[in-house]
């Protein structure tokens, strides 16, 4: 465990919503290439621009110093940058001490052969992706992965003692009559799910709208068939929850489109190349890498405080407009989801 002085002045916005929360992309890269999250031809950052592993935890101690509880590794696929259980392990040295919880989002495909060390690092909790179990529709939405190798990975990290929770993508037409399969699964499992609305984050090769499935009515249809009581404990992310009474599973929704949930944000984001975004649906940010090359931790931390002045208060997410623009140029695997 190792100490960090807690500081008095947390991070608290022009709003007056304090940032307990980081999600930090270890990289931009991808094994995969989901459909709805990135284009075939991915242009990926140089090698140069992106923040070597000790200057990730340098970022994370200056937002623990300040006040942040929780950490997400995120990417891009966090997992597939060396040294990535050597990164969580030097944050994961201030939990107990500053730090609540260090988690991560993964794809699930290096989950075999990392769970172990990710749980020795500190570990306890992770979202793994997966938004569909069939073979066929996997390797469609992913382009070309193999759902057995995600399907194996879950099960070590599940024997590692790490609790996993399902992120699945709702999307219209592909992957909805999975949806209720997937539940049952996960709650025989003893996996959390948590259902997501495709947000209009980068270019791609199909237009969102045509795979938009909004999730109050996916709700209103699970509602029907099974009793939805929802739970109050928001667990710091935007998802909101309902405990499923008849298989005894959880499950989430993350309804950036049909419920905005930017009222209790409070989260920021770290991209590979250290800027930080105050918003995933604005371009408002902040160099850290710029400041911490040139002027060490303090110049980094100093940055913190303009960077609350320019929070936004929501995002304006649509995505009922066909050809319409994605809110922002930047696709979900660079902002860090
Ligand atoms: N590669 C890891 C993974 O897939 O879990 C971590 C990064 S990924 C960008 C984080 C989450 O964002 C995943 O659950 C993914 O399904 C989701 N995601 C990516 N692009 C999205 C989009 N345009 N709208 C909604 N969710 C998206
Ligand atoms: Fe890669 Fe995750 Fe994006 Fe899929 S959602 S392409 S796994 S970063």
């Amino acid at each position: 465990m190792m100490q960090i002085a807690p500081s008095p002045r947390s991070l608290t916005d022009s709003f007056g919503r304090r940032i307990t929360y980081l999600r930090l992309s270890v990289t931009d890269r991808c094994d995969l290439r989901c459909r709805y999250c990135m284009s075939e031809a991915m242009t990926f950052l140089p090698r140069a621009e992106v923040l070597t592993l000790e200057e990730m935890a340098a970022v994370a101690d200056a937002f623990i110093t300040r006040g942040v509880r929780k950490i997400r590794l995120t990417g891009g696929e966090p997992l597939i940058r060396r040294g990535a259980p050597d990164l969580a392990r030097m944050i994961g040295r201030h939990l107990g001490s500053g730090l609540d919880e260090l988690t991560l989002t993964t794809n699930g495909t290096q989950l075999e052969k990392q769970s172990e060390a990710l749980f020795a690092a500190g570990i306890r909790r992770i979202n793994v992706s997966l938004d569909s179990r069939d073979p066929d529709r996997f390797r469609h939405v992913t382009r070309w992965g193999d759902v057995e190798v995600v399907l194996d990975g879950i099960a070590a990290a599940k024997a590692a003692g790490l609790k996993v929770k399902i992120n699945m993508v709702a999307l219209k037409g592909l992957n909805e009559d999975e949806i209720e399969p997937m539940l049952r699964w996960c709650a025989a499992e003893g996996h959390d799910l948590t259902l997501i609305e495709t947000m209009p984050l980068g270019a791609i090769e199909e237009d969102r709208t045509d795979r938009y499935l909004p999730l109050d009515a996916v709700r209103a249809d699970l509602a029907r068939r099974y009793t939805l009581t929802p739970i109050a404990d928001r667990t710091g992310g935007p998802a909101r929850y309902d405990r499923v009474e008849e298989l005894g599973g959880r499950i989430g929704f993350i309804t950036p489109l049909t419920q905005n949930f930017c009222e209790g944000c409070n989260r920021v984001r770290v991209t590979a190349s250290g800027r930080l975004y105050l918003c995933l649906g604005h371009d408002d940010r902040v160099d850290l890498k710029a400041a911490l090359r040139s002027g060490g931790p303090e110049a980094m931390a100093a940055l913190l405080d303009d960077a609350m002045a320019i929070k936004p208060l929501r995002h304006a997410f649509r995505i009922d407009e066909r050809d319409a623009a994605p809110a922002v140029a930047r696709h979900m695997s660079v902002t860090g989801g």
